[in-house]
């Protein structure tokens, strides 16, 4: 798995943060949720749209089936409790991005709620790491509800720009489900593990593609301190609009120790939001909550409630997937790979769909699942591409591990044979035909004369072989091997060695 273990601020011995996350994901419906107007990304600015979204007078919303099954779905795989009958409310805020002047959204009846997350305990870099994902926390998800998203402020990119902001009203109406945890998250790493499992989970099911660049998947953090034992949590405030996980991580590290800080010094924290200026590595104070934020949230008298009764739950739950976590239990049992391997070879869906199939038609999946670390992620690596891109796929990553297992072709003629199919961007049963359909060499006699040779020439070594030091044989066949330029089976050389040396 891909987390890199970040260094991170020590923990301090006398406060400890609190931190719970909201996380906004767009679900991937083809029209809104409350008109049938297209959610494409990247159409031009203010062309989808429909007096529904736009919010004009009298237009009446109608909502979507299919974002509800979706939000459904996605609240089910974070292990919540969907409610039968879910309430549609007005937000009601000023922003010029929200023509209508409310937002509709769930309040106090969402979706679904009592939900949780698994994480390893300890957050990021442990999960294939020093506990090997063994020990896990939970992590609570308070509620999963449905809204409609705003518009998008445009703040820059136009000719006049340093005095107006345009604005583009193709997002208003795109759905979403707003997923909010708990305070349960201890540390920076366990925030960033949090939201590495949130997008894992939601990206198995195909609810969202998880887009952070594109906002389809937006966190706010909210974080506070206490001293150390103390039950009660302390001020929060609320981190918006930062645009990675990274960043997230980041940003609270940074806001915990200037909350420990103001404390340490006689000061109070104010419950404020604050934005993160990731050049600088600060967060910076935005708007007091105090003064913000009475919604007057009112149900909405245009929507009836939303009701997902049994049946339609267990027709949406037809959908569901294997999720990530008993996927790599699963193939660990079926193919005797370790947990590690199963971590790196589910990072993403595609790839385990075609790991398995890979391992499925190989002789020894446990060598597929071995080239694939040891041969494939390196080369991929120095490349700079994603396993998607590879050149080799899962089918020439089982190709050529049965080659190798049969004893056609050697290690090193792999390797070898790997390279070129880099170099000329094909996959691998290509590259070996092209190449000739190699074999490792099995002449017998041309081996025996190697073998005389590198005998003849370490008098040193085969006398320590012959008074008894019998880890010499490796000795010999490393010569032999390297002077047949791996093209010899070590497996024969072995024979012949042993033989010859009595
Ligand atoms: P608000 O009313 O300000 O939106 P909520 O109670 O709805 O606050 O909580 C929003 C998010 O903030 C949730 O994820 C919750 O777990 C988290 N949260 C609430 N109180 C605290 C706190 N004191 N410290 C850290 N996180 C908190
Ligand atoms: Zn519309
Ligand atoms: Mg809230």
């Amino acid at each position: 798995m891909a987390t890199t273990a970040q260094t991170s601020v020590a923990a301090h011995p006398r406060f400890e943060p609190v931190i719970g996350l909201e996380v906004h994901v767009q679900l991937l419906t083809a029209s809104k949720i409350f008109c049938s107007c297209s959610t494409r990304f990247g159409a031009p600015p203010n062309t989808n749209v429909c007096p529904v979204c736009l919010g004009m007078p009298g237009a009446l919303p109608v909502l979507n089936r299919k974002a509800v099954e979706f939000a459904t779905l996605a609240a089910m795989v974070l292990n919540c409790r969907i409610n039968e009958t879910s309430i549609f409310a007005r937000k009601n805020y000023f922003y010029p991005d929200l023509p209508k002047g409310y937002q509709i959204s769930q309040y106090d009846k969402p979706l679904a709620e009592h939900g949780y997350i698994e994480i390893p305990a300890g957050g990021a870099g442990t999960s294939a790491g020093s506990n090997g994902g063994k020990q896990k926390k939970k992590i609570g998800i308070t509620r999963v509800h449905m809204e409609e998203d705003a518009g998008k402020s445009l703040h820059e990119g136009f000719p006049d720009s340093d005095e107006k902001t345009a604005i583009d009203l193709n997002r208003t109406g795109v759905p979403l489900v707003e997923i909010v945890s708990e305070p349960d998250i201890a540390s920076p790493d366990e925030a960033y593990e949090y939201l590495t499992r949130l997008k894992e989970i939601i990206l198995y099911t195909g609810v969202s593609d998880c887009n952070m660049e594109e906002g389809s998947l937006r966190c706010d953090a909210n974080v506070s301190v206490r001293p150390r034992g103390q039950n009660e949590l302390g001020t929060k405030t609320e981190i918006k609009n930062v645009n990675s996980f990274r960043f997230i991580r980041e940003a609270l590290e940074y806001e915990i120790g200037r909350q420990i800080d103001v404390i340490e010094s006689g000061g109070k924290i104010t419950q404020e939001t604050r934005l993160y200026n990731a050049n600088e590595g600060k967060t910076y104070g935005m708007r007091s909550k105090e003064q913000a934020h009475d919604y007057r949230y009112f149900p909405e008298p245009d929507l009836l409630p939303l009701v997902v009764d049994e049946k339609w739950r267990a027709e949406i739950a037809r959908a569901l997937p294997e999720l990530p976590e008993a996927r790599r239990a699963r193939m660990v049992k079926d193919y005797g790979i370790t947990e590690y391997d199963a971590q790196v070879l589910t990072v993403s869906k595609s790839l385990a769909d075609q790991f398995e199939e890979a391992a499925k038609a190989a002789k020894n999946p446990k060598r597929v699942a071995n080239l694939v670390q040891g041969e494939l992620m390196g080369r991929l690596k120095a490349k700079g591409i994603a396993i998607e891109q590879s050149p080799i796929s899962m089918r020439g990553v089982a190709a050529s591990a049965d080659l190798v297992e049969s004893g056609t072709i050697s290690g090193k003629m792999l390797k070898d044979l790997y390279d070129l199919s880099f170099e000329r961007s094909k996959d691998f049963p290509v590259v070996y035909e092209e190449e000739g359909r190699p074999q490792q060499s099995t002449d017998t006699s041309t081996l025996e004369k190697i073998i005389d040779e590198i005998l003849a020439a370490n008098p040193k070594q085969l006398e320590q072989y012959r008074t008894g030091k019998k880890t010499m044989l490796g000795f010999f066949v490393g010569q032999v091997m390297k002077a047949s330029k791996g093209q010899a089976s070590p497996q024969l050389v072995n024979e012949l060695l042993t033989k010859k040396l009595g």
